[in-house]
């Protein structure tokens, strides 16, 4: 079985980043796997212990000052338990600037939940934007993520601080270091990236890899991803890659 919670689905949803939990749910299925999937919204109280993968998609900076306060007060000691004992949290792009300590904004710093040691601010220059291909080591070996990615606000990692991948071609955090995302928390299981798309219906690896690891199990039995392989290959091959 697995249980997935996706927090302000309505607010944090840009670029279809519902996509993503279409996916969770389509892989499961295919396996015979028990799929659950609860939203929590403003407001709501969550178990730390009901769900083994916590959701954020990416969501414009207004729609993120919504959400900014309530989860880091409401939601922040369940979101640290259900690290603590190994959930997946995986956070895209405003929900990545979310798991830090905070964003900020032209006269704002939003509170982030303070999961990882990362911070973002707004500077000078141009939004990062365009097709991103990132590399990063999964379970089966070296791997490759290509997506697409829309970002004003530039992340930086604390000392220490593991990214999820290496940009290849595009700008991932902040366009000056060659990090992409966030990999950390008690286990390693608080993931954040900048990419969008969304970005599992493509790389399904990785997909494969979130589902297997918010389980704990080491591996999934394989599907025919020969579309989705296609797929992949199509954004790599925008991305330059
Ligand atoms: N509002 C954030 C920024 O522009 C994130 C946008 C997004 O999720 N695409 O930095």
């Amino acid at each position: 079985m697995l249980r997935v919670l996706a927090l302000y689905p309505d607010l944090m949803n840009i670029y279809a980043d519902r996509g993503n939990l279409t996916v969770f749910e389509r892989r499961a299925t295919w396996r015979g796997i028990g799929f659950e999937l609860a939203g929590a919204g403003i407001g709501d109280e969550i178990d730390p212990d009901a769900h083994d993968l916590v959701y954020i998609g990416g969501g414009q900076d207004r729609d993120q000052a919504l959400c900014a306060r309530d989860l880091a007060t409401v939601k922040r000691d369940a979101l640290h338990a259900a690290a603590a004992r190994g959930a997946v949290v995986f956070a895209v792009c405003g929900g990545l600037q979310l798991l830090g300590h905070g964003y900020e904004m032209e006269g704002e710093r939003l509170p982030g939940v303070g999961l990882v040691d990362l911070d973002t601010r707004r500077e000078d220059g141009p939004r990062l934007l365009g097709n991103i291909a990132i590399s990063l080591d999964l379970p089966g070996g070296p791997a490759r993520l290509a997506g697409f990615e829309n970002h004003a606000g530039r992340t930086y990692l604390g000392s220490g601080t593991e990214p999820l991948g290496r940009v290849l071609r595009g700008n991932g955090n902040n366009g000056a270091d060659g990090t992409e995302g966030v990999r950390g928390g008690p286990h390693g299981t608080v993931i954040g990236t900048y990419m969008h798309g969304p970005l599992l219906p493509k790389n399904t690896a990785f997909a494969d890899w979130l589902v297997a690891t918010a389980m704990g199990v080491d591996a999934l039995p394989p599907l025919d991803d020969a579309l989705e392989a296609a797929a992949h290959a199509e954004a790599a091959r925008a991305a330059g890659v």
